[in-house]
């Protein structure tokens, strides 16, 4: 197994930022561990990558505990932590040496740095100071000093905020590619991310993993949940919703549009006319919605 942990729980000092997780993570896959903000996912990649001690549960990479061997597991990991820190004033290539000295890498380092500017399309920028990329190349760089010492394991926090839409799809096409060749565990919390580069999805929530499935898969986790769509003439209180009968839980899409999911596989269109009539609203429109990966991660992180 590339990635074991068991039992974890990380305090910070009252607050539980990871509650018992335990997760494998099987070699050569792309997995997303998606959460909201505060949900832990940090705190796991910061602990598996070493930089946080676990307060309690053990974890292991390559079967090398992290507490016990911390120079066998980062040779394994390359680490692209949560707001790449870069240091703007340095040039590409001089940063890239910087973190080939960090791994103590002694041979080849000119050729590695070469492999890894062309790897993740940086040779046009290359030559430049860190401060005067762009955030998509920036993240490139980030990227790159992930892989300098070519590890099996890339652990990549949250690696496409703050892209724009053109930056966003190049940097999820590079991930996809580079990880053909090695086992990737991403943190976003971002649904369509995972559905767009992901073989996994862990969905974490308060220091708990709450699914784990294949990406394909986990649309159908929740059974046969149903959301219907529907656009109001005027706008409505979502308590009111989901108090109409056979409603679980209603989300408010736009001043005037809603979705609305079913508990369990009823229908509960006839409930919302009915409900419509009665408090004097019209229904101008009324669609089913398959159940997608959306609404499983609102349904599995809602309070
Ligand atoms: P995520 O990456 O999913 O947003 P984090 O792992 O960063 O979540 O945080 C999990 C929880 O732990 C949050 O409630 C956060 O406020 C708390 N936390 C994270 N880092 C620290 C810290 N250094 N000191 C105290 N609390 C922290
Ligand atoms: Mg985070």
């Amino acid at each position: 197994m590339t990635i074991e942990l068991q039992n974890i729980t990380k305090l910070y000092g009252e607050q539980k930022a990871l509650d018992q997780v335990s997760l494998s993570i099987n070699k050569g896959e792309i997995t997303g561990l998606l959460g909201p903000n505060g949900a832990g996912k940090s705190t796991m990649m910061k602990i598996i990558s070493c930089f946080l001690p676990p307060s309690s549960g053990e974890a292991k990479v390559y079967g090398f505990n992290v507490m016990d061997d911390p120079l066998k597991v980062k040779a394994k990991i390359g680490y692209l932590p949560e707001h790449n820190p870069l240091y703007p004033e340095m040039y590409v290539r001089e940063y890239l040496h910087y973190v080939a000295g960090i791994y103590k890498m002694k041979d080849n380092i000119e050729e590695r740095i070469n492999e890894v500017v062309k790897l993740t399309g940086l040779q046009i920028e290359q030559n430049k100071k860190i401060g005067a990329l762009s955030k998509g190349y920036r993240q490139r760089v980030g990227l790159a000093q992930s892989l300098i010492h070519d590890p099996e394991i890339l652990i990549l926090d949250e690696p496409t905020t703050g892209l724009d839409p053109n930056q966003l799809v190049e940097i999820r096409e590079l991930i996809k590619s580079i990880g053909k060749e090695k086992t990737v565990l991403l943190s976003t919390h971002i649904m369509q991310e995972v559905e767009a580069i992901c073989d996994r999805v862990v969905i974490i929530n308060k220091g708990k993993i709450v699914a784990d499935d294949e990406t394909s898969k986990l649309s159908k986790l929740l059974g046969n949940t149903e959301t219907i769509k529907i656009e109001l003439d005027k706008s409505v209180k979502l308590a009111d919703l989901k108090r109409i009968s056979g409603v679980s839980n209603a989300i408010q899409i736009n001043e005037l549009s809603y979705e609305i999911i079913a508990s369990g596989d009823q229908d509960i269109r006839k409930a919302l006319f009915q409900w419509a009539v009665k408090s004097d609203i019209q229904i101008l429109s009324m669609n089913k919605k398959d159940s997608n990966l959306e609404h499983v991660f609102q349904q599995l992180t809602k309070a």
